[in-house]
């Protein structure tokens, strides 16, 4: 005899249903979503300015093949442009204002405290969230910036950022299965690897290539998703030490590398996939830095209490170690007096940014609202008065809030400038404001890549320039999916060889939008179905399952 389940045993019911429904292949939740598959292919760093020369040379043949047939863009990032921003911003077809990921760290409120962001920190939907709810099948593997890894229909391994002992994949059973085929979530010296000699971590990152590769090709064989996307974030880490825009030597034989792996995906995935291939922010070499600190202090705008060198922290993972370098630069300030911070972590290659210690939001602020405005308006003359050998070190001076509008907006520096490109911008307690380097340093650029390419994507041979927080729209409209009104970044229609007409639609009148607040939460396959259904009935998911 049948009896209801007891109230308490309904949360597992409903957990067994969620579990049934996000295991891919199951007949009971097969999607009538159109399958117009999309396979995302990350090189975090790479850069038109390396892969033009060797494409030239013959030694990077699929990606050369793939802009061939298809079309290519240079990629800007976000500005300031770090792997946190772009990545959560590509996503999420979202800028800083919108996600409230600026940096790797966010303030604490109330506080001058920082905290490591994590995939929650992002109040966007990203890509995977938007497609499993409306029943595609996903597999996202090293996306930076994904722990804790959500719920999806198919796979996630989080990337960078992701604790090494935690559990970094979904479902929660393919972290053990990844533990044990030896892949690491993060190559990075964020949260590991700080004490690996050059040598040693060139050795550990080929061997995880290789690991990563095997990986993602059994996710692809399973011939069952919708949407691939893997990041290799290897290319960035050995870039922060060696890249010095040679065609010889260890990051153009890492490209070569990446380029034979991406032969082996796009033939797994079949001639029926829509193949991109992007990097979140470009590299360069920078024989200039101008640090924001001493600028600070010596402009007046920033007072120490003491005197004596910086103190560094002791050798920590990275995530650690930066927070706590902010806090003793901090410690170093009489903050009743300064009325301009800058912090270490919000300057990349040639941009910077910096923060009022406003009254009624830094805890010890001293500058009145009333009086920002003005205060902006001085800081930015002083930034544009500074002289280097050539002209003004500075270019290009935004308002956060101009910049990146929008409800996160909060999280956003209050000015961001951009220097001359042989400028790199740091904020550091130890050195002067302006350094000229015997060798040049490397950090990121810009410019990253686009290139795509399939059965749905024209062939155009001029370079476009788009931005990275069109990727979310553009993969979604290359999908057939509706995009989002409240996404800022572009559908690139023209990439289509059969233009559509975007579709738009807003979070609000979308069953399957779930807030970043609600999306680590389990939903039953009936609540999904039901809402898979009302979005057919709104016009905006078609029954064509071809
Ligand atoms: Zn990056």
């Amino acid at each position: 005899m049948n009896h209801p389940p007891s109230p308490s045993a309904r949360p597992f019911i409903q957990w067994v249903l969620w579990l049934a429904c996000l295991a891919p292949g199951l007949g009971a939740c097969s999607s009538e979503v159109p399958k117009r598959r999309v396979l995302i292919v990350g090189w975090d760093g790479a850069t038109f300015d390396l892969i033009d020369p060797l494409i030239g040379e013959g030694r990077m043949p699929v990606l050369a093949d793939l802009m061939q047939r298809g079309q290519h863009a240079w990629l800007e990032s976000s500005r300031v442009p770090i792997s946190s921003a772009a990545w959560v911003g590509a996503c999420s077809g979202q800028h800083p204002g919108e996600t409230g990921v600026y940096d790797f760290f966010q303030r604490v409120e109330g506080s001058y405290e920082v905290e490591v962001i994590d995939a929650r920190s992002n109040l966007c939907p990203p890509i995977w969230r938007i497609l499993t709810g409306r029943g595609a099948t996903v597999n996202v593997l090293g996306v930076p910036i994904t722990w804790p890894p959500e719920p999806v229909r198919g796979h996630l391994a989080a990337g960078m950022l992701s604790p090494p002992a935690a559990d970094w994949a979904w479902p929660p059973e393919y972290t053990s299965e990844l533990r044990e085929r030896g892949l690491l979530p993060d190559v990075g010296i964020w949260t590991q690897m700080r004490s690996l000699a050059p040598d040693q971590m060139l050795e550990r990152i080929h061997e995880q290539l290789l690991i990563k590769e095997q990986v993602t090709l059994d996710l692809l064989g399973r011939n069952d998703w919708d949407l691939s996307m893997v990041v290799f974030k290897s290319l960035d880490v050995i870039s922060h030490q060696r890249y010095d825009g040679s065609t010889q030597g260890v990051i153009a034989d890492l490209l070569e590398d990446l380029d034979r792996i991406l032969g082996n995906l796009i033939k797994e995935a079949g001639p029926q996939t829509d193949v991109i291939v992007m990097s979140d922010h470009g590299f360069g070499v920078f024989p200039f830095t101008f640090n924001l600190y001493p600028w600070l202090v010596n402009a007046g705008l920033a007072v120490e209490q003491g005197e004596g060198p910086p103190t560094q922290p002791a050798a920590a993972p990275l995530i650690v170690f930066e927070a706590e370098t902010e806090r003793l630069r901090l410690k170093r300030l009489d903050l009743a007096q300064t009325r301009v911070l800058a912090t270490n972590t919000e300057c990349e290659g040639n941009f910077g940014s910096l923060r009022l210690n406003l009254a009624g939001r830094e805890p010890e602020g001293v500058v009145p609202a009333d009086q920002a405005e003005a205060l902006l308006t001085e800081v930015e003359a002083a930034l544009r008065a500074i002289e280097v050998p050539g002209g003004p070190l500075v270019t290009q001076v935004w308002r956060g809030a101009q910049l990146y509008p929008g409800p996160a907006n909060g999280r956003v520096p209050d000015l961001i400038f951009e220097t001359r490109t042989d400028w790199q911008v740091v904020a550091s307690a130890a050195g002067p404001a302006l350094t000229q380097h015997q060798v040049p340093r490397p950090n990121h650029r810009l410019d990253g890549i686009f290139a795509a390419a399939g059965p749905r994507v024209s062939s155009r041979a001029e370079r476009a320039r788009w931005s990275v927080f069109d990727l979310a729209p553009t993969a979604l409209h290359l999908m057939g999916h509706s995009i989002y009104e409240e996404m800022s970044g572009e559908a690139h229609a023209e990439l289509l060889s059969s233009p559509q007409p975007v579709q738009r639609i807003a979070h609000a009148d979308d069953p399957t939008y779930r807030p970043s607040a609600e999306a680590w939460k389990e939903l039953t396959q009936e609540q999904r179905q039901a809402q898979i259904d009302q979005l057919k009935a709104l016009g905006y998911a078609d029954d064509d399952d071809d």
